[in-house]
């Protein structure tokens, strides 16, 4: 685990670091988490809240249930981290995804998987493309985040 872990949204107006190794990494199959990034869930890690700050840009936030705040890039909607207010302050939950190196943080535990989509369960069964095929959407475009795939 690095000792510091860099990231931020696709269109590189917002940029943190978090410092330190994550406390938790999960993979959360919670209905918020679906409804918010409108994926099948999210990749998560956990830091103290006083181990993480902005370096560039500022989030806008969002209360996707009266007990917690969600904060994403109000240009390209990239969601960033996670609190709830029963946290107190002390901690916070970072979306693995949105890391330069999301490999350096990998799950370690499914979460609310009694919300998990049940074709989730399969997919190591699905055949495979190395790249795209004729109907999956286009990561070339411009964006911070270009990369080979
Ligand atoms: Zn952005
Ligand atoms: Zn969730």
């Amino acid at each position: 685990m690095p000792e510091q872990l860099i990231g931020g949204c696709a269109c590189g107006a917002v940029r943190y670091a978090a410092e330190g190794e994550p406390a938790e990494r999960a993979l959360c199959h919670c209905t918020h988490c679906q409804a918010t990034s409108g994926a099948p869930a999210l990749a998560w890690f956990t830091v103290p809240t006083d181990a993480f700050r902005y370096t560039a840009g500022a989030p806008r936030s969002y209360a996707s249930t009266p007990e917690a705040v969600r904060e994403f890039c109000g240009t390209c909607g990239t969601q960033l981290t996670f609190a709830r207010h029963n946290y107190g302050g002390r901690r916070i939950d970072v979306t693995t995804a949105s890391l330069d190196e999301p490999e350096r943080a990998p799950p370690r535990e499914h979460i609310w998987t009694r919300s998990r989509l049940s074709w989730m369960t399969a997919l190591g069964d699905l055949p495979e493309q190395p790249t795209d095929n004729a109907t999956a959407h286009d990561r070339s475009g411009s964006g911070a985040r270009d990369g080979a795939d």
